[in-house]
């Protein structure tokens, strides 16, 4: 039996946050026979090493000089205690000090040239954004060998193939699965324990590129993918998927088990616990994920599977994504005229800007859709250019973008359809001052979106938690 592992920031993120990690590995050795280990940038929060890299970077290009020296110090000191907390003077410690150093190193002289030739292309963020990974991996693997095992730490360059398009890479499904198994095969077959970089991948040419932020969760399910896996882990340092955020809704409670859809469709809508691209291999394969807290491993968790029972009906999670932008086309001129919203999106698609959602307004004058705020005016600007005849004409009178929104969705398979459930929904909104914008029920019918003004939405995902809560007593 195969099983891969995720261990997210927090669980590698100190001596101690390893030391559990190792622990929880071994046990999983002895049921499950091969374990491989994906692995995340050290991140105790709120210090996470990626954002230190990518600051490092930013600032850099800024023309700054002082900063990216800061942050290499500081790395190394998160990194040098683990090391002192893990590995003993007579094992590896100077060797894999010595191999952090080089990173650091790395860091330091990317940084410098980024800042000498004020220009950070996605392919040097890559490079840089990527050594979080590189570092953390080499740290937990030494220290399973101090404990007598066999393990090495691998760069996921060698085993993900992906396209070029740095900083939201797509893996290359036939070419990982030849590299994998040829690379991780023989170490299984040894006993081994294979501890590969979360986040990273590379090109055909051996270009290193990044599969998104939050991606190592991704990667997991990759290499799942491609090494036929029975069931890929997720640990991180929550009880699962929850009812909500839980540091924003101290009462959100664990969801012992989700379908694929249901979770897929709360990751998209900005529940973090999940990178959104996850689900596609496991579902792919049909292999089971779990979602396990590293702190509190004896807690089942969230199981997540297409044939999950099927509460149909049950609200289950709410989520909310701030900091988007309701983009309206307005005229009269538009009705039964043919290919508009082609037109609109196809635009959209030129600018690589995707749509996170699209309304049914109550006219049918307008179209409404959402895209993050930083693209707003990238976006109507497009508009503009693509509909001057028609703007000139009349035929559309206004594009406009409304900031400062928020999207809350609702997931539960089955919500859409059930009778009364969306009633209460906007009964309680309304009875709490929400005021709704507008509403999508998703096509994968297991999530009702409701767009809200970015100040509600605290107000309104707590309300509809309350409701999530409450719901046994009206079932
Ligand atoms: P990791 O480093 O392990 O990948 P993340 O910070 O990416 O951890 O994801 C875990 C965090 O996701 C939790 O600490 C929690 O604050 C946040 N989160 C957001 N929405 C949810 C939810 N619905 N259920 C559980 N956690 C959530
Ligand atoms: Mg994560």
């Amino acid at each position: 039996m195969t099983l891969v592992m995720k261990f997210g920031g927090t669980s590698v993120g100190n001596a101690a946050a390893m030391r559990e990690t190792a622990d929880l590995i071994l046990q999983a050795r002895d049921t499950w026979g091969d374990v491989v280990v994906v692995a995340s940038a050290m991140g105790s929060k709120p210090v996470k090493v990626t954002d230190l890299l990518l600051r490092g970077a930013d600032t850099a290009f800024a023309g700054d000089k002082d900063t990216y020296p800061r942050l290499a110090s500081l790395m190394r000191e998160i990194h040098y205690e683990a090391i002192d907390g893990l590995l003993s003077p007579e094992g590896e410690r100077q060797i894999i000090l010595a191999e952090i150093e080089r990173f650091i190193d790395r860091f330091s002289t990317l940084c410098g040239a980024v800042s000498v030739l004020g220009e950070l292309t996605p392919r040097a963020l890559d490079a840089i954004s990527g050594m979080g990974e590189q570092m953390s991996v080499r740290i937990l693997a030494a220290y399973l060998r101090e404990l007598g095992y066999e393990s090495e730490a691998i760069d996921a360059t060698e085993l993900i193939l992906t396209d070029g398009n740095f900083q939201n890479a797509a893996p290359q499904t036939a070419g990982t699965r030849e590299r994998t198994q040829a690379r991780l095969s023989p170490l299984l077959r040894v006993d081994a324990i294979p501890v590969v970089t979360g986040f990273i991948g590379a090109t055909a040419d051996g270009v290193t590129t990044t599969l998104g932020r939050g991606g190592s969760d991704f990667s997991a399910a990759i290499l799942g993918q491609a090494l036929d896996a029975d069931e890929v882990w997720i640990w991180t340092d929550v009880d699962g998927v929850m009812s909500a955020d839980p540091r924003l809704v101290p009462g959100a409670i664990s969801i012992p088990t989700l379908t694929f859809r249901e979770v897929s469709e709360l990751a998209y809508y900005g529940a973090k616990v999940i990178h959104a691209k996850t689900m596609r291999p496991c579902v792919e394969n049909g292999i089971p994920l779990r979602i396990k807290n590293t702190f509190n491993p004896t807690h089942p968790g969230t199981v997540i599977e297409e044939d999950a029972v099927r509460t149909n009906g049950t609200l289950k999670a709410v989520t909310a994504i701030k900091g988007v932008s309701m983009i309206t086309i307005e005229g009269k001129g538009m009705i039964g005229v043919p290919g508009i919203a082609a037109r609109t999106f196809g635009a959209v698609a030129r600018l690589d800007i995707s749509v996170l959602l699209i309304t049914q307004a109550s006219s049918e004058q307008s179209i409404c859709f959402i895209v993050p705020e930083s693209s707003a005016a990238a976006v109507v600007g497009g508009l503009e250019a693509a509909f001057a005849e028609e703007l000139h004409r009349h035929d559309i009178e206004r594009i406009w973008s409304r900031d400062q929104i928020a999207i809350v969705t609702i997931v539960g398979t089955g919500i859409q359809t059930t009778h009364g459930i969306a009633g209460r929904i906007f009964s309680a909104l309304g009875d709490n001052r929400v005021n709704v914008i507008a509403i999508a029920q998703g096509s994968t019918e297991c999530g009702i979106s409701i767009v809200v003004a970015g100040e509600d939405a605290g107000r309104a995902v707590e309300n509809v938690h309350a409701l999530i809560l409450q719901q046994e007593r009206w079932r």
